[in-house]
């Protein structure tokens, strides 16, 4: 008798081949902005496991190979817009600092990511923090966020710290649990938000050719966004 493959391995097959026809989904031109996002920070913080939440809405209690994964779309409306997300992942490189300025290059939001429950991922923030600096648009906008905020009783990095941390940095923070989908949509909407500002400033203050598909003028307004509360 023949044994169906589990569910979860159906899953996993689909999300393999719709990243492999990323470049086909890539070319539907129906949309009126598209922006590349990042997901940087240590190994094992669960970017992965982030970008599976909101992309396919699933959850993997295992370490997620992201071999030959290179990005996800997804496309939602905001502020009247059909926004198109490339959101990117890196495939291991992190472990090894090997990023390529490639990868950076042309990004227009970052989520920065450390683990609650590893104080090594949060002290690498700062280095993360400055490679996004060197190699990536001045414009670019990031968020820092502290995810598997489920393992409270393992928490080693307090709400307070990760606050003071972003605020120093300049960037919005948020607590979230690619686990329990906590904060994990809200993450990436605010980030879009904070793109479409920055668009929309730069709009009524120089180029009007400036779409988000291209790289706009620099900006000057660094103004620290105000803070969102883990919702944990
Ligand atoms: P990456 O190396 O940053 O891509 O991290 P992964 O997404 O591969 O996740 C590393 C490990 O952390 C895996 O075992 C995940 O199941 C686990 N993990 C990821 N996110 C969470 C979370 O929000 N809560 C908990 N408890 N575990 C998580
Ligand atoms: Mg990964």
């Amino acid at each position: 008798q023949r044994r169906e493959p589990p569910l979860q391995d159906l899953g996993s097959m689909a999300s393999a081949t719709d990243s492999r026809y990323g470049q086909k989904e890539s070319s539907d031109q129906n949309f009126d902005y598209m922006f590349k996002i990042l997901i940087i920070g240590n190994s094992s913080v669960g970017k992965t496991s982030f970008l599976f939440r909101y992309a396919d809405d699933s959850f993997t209690p295992a370490f997620v190979s992201t071999v030959g994964i290179d990005f996800k779309v997804k496309t939602i409306y905001r502020n009247d817009k059909r926004i198109k997300l490339q959101i990117w992942d890196t495939a291991g490189q992190e472990r090894y600092r090997t990023i390529t300025t490639a990868y950076y290059r042309g990004a227009m939001g970052f989520i920065l990511m450390y683990d609650i429950t590893n104080e090594e991922s949060f002290n690498a923030v700062q280095d993360w923090s400055t490679q996004i600096k060197t190699y990536s648009w001045d414009n670019a906008q990031v968020l820092l966020v502290g995810n598997k905020c489920d393992m409270e009783d393992e928490r080693v990095v307090s709400s307070e710290r990760g606050r003071q941390l972003a605020d120093h940095l300049g960037f919005e923070f948020f607590e979230a649990s690619a686990k329990d989908n906590i904060n994990v949509k809200q993450t990436f909407e605010r980030l879009v938000d904070v793109i479409c500002e920055k668009m929309s400033e730069s709009l009524d203050t120089a180029d009007p050719a400036v779409t988000g598909t291209k790289q706009g003028p620099q900006l000057t307004d660094q103004q620290a966004p105000p803070h969102q509360d883990c919702a944990c």
